[in-house]
């Protein structure tokens, strides 16, 4: 299944004092960490140096004896810190040299931002070690470059990440292609994702475990499953090294299919991963509005319904209902019952879905109320309870919680949960329907 050998190992070198000083996260080689191992050059190593000439040099040479393939970001600026093509071209014995596909790019980049001609400064940006090979940049100035430097191909890249993605995704691969393409082929990683949320990843994974013993080998043999957990879910992703993509999906499909039914409730399908998308979708599929009603999240439920375009055609509005006076006035939760059960209570849960989905006009509600903390807690509701409502269908169901985390991870579990509740409820009523 998997190509002939190891796969073709290749190496980050991301430069920048302001890397090393925490100034600016090194988010380059996350990325290019994600993007190489997808194309069957898995990141093997990673270098993160100052703008110094002697540590760009030492750490590009070392890298060049240890993989097949270095790439190099930062530095490649046109002022006296950017140091990178320098140092490289030096490297390897070669000159700078004016490169005219470079040249054009960039009279056109400075005739496109209004100036005649290109800054002194910036004129270098057209100049390559002699034998590169040039990745135009269409966001910038300084274009990628390609180097054959014997035992590797060496890759600079510019620093800004917006340019350095356009430049990888525009033509990388192919320049690269004729020398790795052949071995990396066999090791392409194919990927799915499955989201889970409001099952906590031990439970998941002891239900997942037991099962997967019990499928039979052709099922699991080669596919590599990875547990992603954070304050929203459980993200189950699956990995298949080599092959054609249509047989990794084919093999996907197989493989959920066989654990689907433990996944249940928790399941959720969503193209970027966002559990709105999911309700949106439940929303619009059933023709139906909601209207939230928010206490402790403050927003965040409808914020989440409206990050997403269309917004308007599922959610009526909210009401932040922070105070006992706008849970009472402007919502319409009774007095005395708020006063007996306290705010953070299933009546009045109860009472800021039902009312706030009559009063705005909704065909469904989502009330939440709780102590995000730090301050707040009790006995008997200490920091992280929060009761969350939905109302479908005139029925209204109510779920106490217990939520982990400081009041920013309280909240955004908040949110989440109540978005979770109402998913599976208009999924459950489409069920019946
Ligand atoms: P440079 O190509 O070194 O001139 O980098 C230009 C800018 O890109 C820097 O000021 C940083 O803000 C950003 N940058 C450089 N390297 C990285 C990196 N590894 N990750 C994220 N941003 C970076
Ligand atoms: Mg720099």
């Amino acid at each position: 299944m998997s190509g002939s050998g190891r796969a073709p190992a290749s190496a980050i070198v991301t430069v920048g004092n302001e890397l090393l000083y925490g100034e600016t996260v090194d988010t380059n080689a996350a990325w290019l960490g994600r993007i190489l191992a997808g194309w069957g050059l898995p990141v093997a190593k990673r270098y993160t140096v100052g703008d110094i000439a002697e540590d760009i040099r030492e750490t590009v040479s070392l890298a060049l004896k240890e993989v097949e393939l270095v790439v190099v970001t930062g530095g490649l600026g046109p002022t006296r810190d950017d140091l990178t093509k320098g140092v490289v071209a030096d490297l390897m014995g070669r000159s700078l040299v004016r490169n005219e596909d470079a040249w054009h790019a960039l009279q056109a980049h400075f005739r496109a931002a209004g100036e005649d001609e290109v800054p002194e400064l910036s004129r270098g940006q057209a100049d390559v070690p002699e034998g590169a090979r040039v990745l135009v940049n269409p966001r910038g100035t300084a274009p990628g470059i390609v180097l054959d430097a014997g035992e590797a191909l060496l890759v600079l890249l510019p620093g800004v990440p917006d340019e350095l993605e356009a430049i990888v995704e525009g033509g990388l691969l192919s320049a690269i292609d004729g020398r790795l393409g052949d071995r990396r082929r066999g090791h392409v990683v194919h990927h799915r994702v499955v989201h889970t949320t409001g099952i906590v990843e031990t439970h998941l994974a002891e239900r997942l475990e037991k099962r997967l013993e019990a499928l039979p080998d052709d099922i699991t043999d080669g596919i590599d499953l990875a547990y992603l957990p954070d304050v929203l879910g459980v993200d189950l992703r699956l990995s298949i090294r080599g092959g054609g993509p249509d047989e990794a999906e084919r093999r996907f499909d197989v493989f959920v299919e066989s654990i689907t039914d433990l996944l249940g409730e928790w399941q959720y399908e969503a193209s970027d991963g966002d559990l709105a998308e999911a309700v949106s979708a439940e929303l619009r599929r059933s023709g139906r509005t909601v209207a939230v009603a928010e206490s402790c999240t403050g927003g965040l439920v409808a914020k989440r319904l409206t990050d997403r375009a269309g917004a308007s055609e599922i959610l009526v509005g909210g009401v932040v209902a922070y105070a006992d006076a706008v849970k009472i006035g402007e919502v319409g939760v009774k007095q005395a019952d708020l006063q007996r059960e306290g705010a953070v209570s299933e009546t009045v849960a109860r009472q800021l879905s039902e009312r706030v989905a009559e009063r705005l006009g909704a065909d469904t509600g989502i009330g939440v109320t709780g102590v995000a903390g730090p301050g707040g807690g009790s006995l008997d509701k200490p920091v992280g309870t929060v009761w969350i409502a939905t109302t479908v269908g005139g029925e209204t169901e109510a779920v106490r919680h217990r939520f982990a985390g400081d009041r920013l991870a309280v909240r955004e579990a908040s949110a989440q949960a109540a978005l979770a509740q109402l998913y599976r409820r208009l999924r459950d009523d489409g069920a019946k329907g």
